[in-house]
């Protein structure tokens, strides 16, 4: 019991120790899965912001050198601008402004920051110097529209003229860098998504092999094994069983059989006799029981000796047992005596059988180690169309009281009582 109780504590600790490494392995499989797509989105949504924002400069740039030349055609013919146009193109320089520092800088927003790559920050501070480039463009850009002196002003719009054509053809290098790097980080991304896809299968699949299979054979073993336990015991429990059965088959014997002639003894006798009275009275079939004893018994151990006497009892239940019929019962009732009960029949059948049982014993040569002995038995009958008994003891007792007669009566003889001794004996 307790080592089945270890075994099982053992399979409870391997699977539990299997199953939280394979929900583990998971764990940290779906944790990688969903850190690499959010840095996927972060990323193709930076990428996406970037070049947007390159976009938007490039154009803002033209739009800068159009509203410096508004600027001065209104000025030149006198007719000024509304002021909402006014505001436009200094919030058009704002914004190319803060698009020049995020582009460089690489931070987008408080949450969205880019590494700006090396030939991204060559462009920007390298020999192109387009971070200077724009602000210097912006700073002509804010003189114009703060000159009134219109010579003056020209002086500053040819100087934009001359740098804008170069400048819009550098930043639209830097949208096309941009993109470029864009698609690069793109593919990166599905690489990795690729790879991460791939190790979730690699990993289930060996969490299949080394983990869940391996549980599977030992909850299958474990299983085997206890279905064996319960077979064994099974045996073991039928064994006891049947071992059960002969002793208690051994034990009835010694008790209800004498072990010196194997007849039955007085114990079995007496419940035998019990039914056989109660069949009679309910069937009417009568029945006769008889107590034979061996005459002067006494002297055939003193004169031979007490293994000879064993010899004799041997050889009379023997004999006894050949001439009754199969349904007739003979027991050992003690010593040299010994029941008979004579199944369904009438007095004078009873008679009949005792009398060829007195002679075949009389006439029989008892031979012991070349010693010839010479045995008769007295008979005493009780039959039951004499008188209704109903109890056992006093069936005996009436055999017994003719038995005591035909001993008086000079042995070796058969004596029954007569109808009206039964009741005064019984
Ligand atoms: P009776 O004709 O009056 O019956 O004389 P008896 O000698 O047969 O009667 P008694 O009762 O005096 O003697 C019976 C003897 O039987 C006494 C006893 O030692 C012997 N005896 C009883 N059981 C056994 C046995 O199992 N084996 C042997 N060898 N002798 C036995
Ligand atoms: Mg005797
Ligand atoms: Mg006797």
């Amino acid at each position: 019991m307790k080592l089945k109780h270890s075994s099982d504590q053992g399979i409870y600790h391997s699977t539990t120790w299997r199953y939280l490494l394979a929900i583990l392995i998971i764990a940290l499989l779906s944790t990688s899965a969903y850190y690499t797509l959010q840095s996927a989105l972060s990323d193709s949504e930076a990428t996406a912001y970037i070049v947007n924002l390159s976009g938007r400069q490039r154009m803002l740039s033209q739009h800068v050198a159009l509203d410096a030349h508004r600027f001065h055609q209104a000025k030149l013919a006198e007719s000024p601008l509304p002021p909402e146009a006014i505001s436009l193109m200094k919030q058009n320089i704002i914004d190319m402004r803060t698009a020049n520092r995020q582009l460089s800088s690489g931070i987008l927003s408080d949450s969205m920051t880019v590494d700006l790559s090396i030939p991204m920050r060559e462009m920007y501070f390298g020999e192109m110097n387009l971070y200077g480039r724009v602000n210097r463009y912006l700073d002509i850009a804010q003189k114009i529209q703060s000159i009134t002196d219109n010579d003056a002003r020209r002086t500053y719009l040819k100087r934009i003229d001359s740098v804008s054509e170069q400048l819009l053809q550098d930043l639209n290098t830097v949208v096309k860098q941009y993109q470029v790097e864009g698609e690069q980080r793109l593919e990166k991304i599905e690489d990795l998504e690729l790879i991460v896809w791939i190790a979730t299968l690699v990993a289930l699949l060996l969490e299949v092999l080394l983990i869940f299979r391996p549980m599977v054979a030992i909850v299958v073993s474990a299983q085997k094994a206890q279905a064996r336990t319960l077979e064994n015991l099974e045996e073991m429990v039928e064994l006891r069983t049947i071992k059960l059965e002969i002793a208690n088959k051994k034990l009835k014997e010694i008790a209800t059989i004498d072990p010196l002639t194997k007849l039955k003894n007085r114990l079995t006798l007496e419940t035998d006799v019990e039914g056989l009275i109660e069949a009679s009275e309910k069937n009417h079939v009568p029945f006769a029981l008889s107590i034979i004893d061996v005459d002067w018994f006494k002297e055939v151990n003193d004169t031979f000796g007490h293994p000879a006497g064993d010899y004799v009892l041997k050889e009379l239940a023997t004999l006894m047992t050949a001439i009754i019929r199969e349904y007739d019962h003979l027991y050992r009732a003690g010593g040299e005596e010994f029941v008979l009960v004579l199944n369904r029949v009438k007095h004078s059948e009873a008679l009949f059988i005792l009398e060829k049982l007195r002679k075949t014993i009389a006439q029989h040569n008892f031979n012991f180690e070349g010693s010839p002995i010479n045995i008769t038995v007295s008979v005493g009958l009780y039959h039951s169309s004499q008188s209704d008994l109903g109890r056992v003891q006093d069936i005996v007792r009436v055999a017994d009281h003719a038995l005591y007669i035909a001993k008086n009566s000079g042995r070796n003889r058969i004596q029954s009582v007569k109808p009206d001794e039964v009741r005064q004996t019984a």
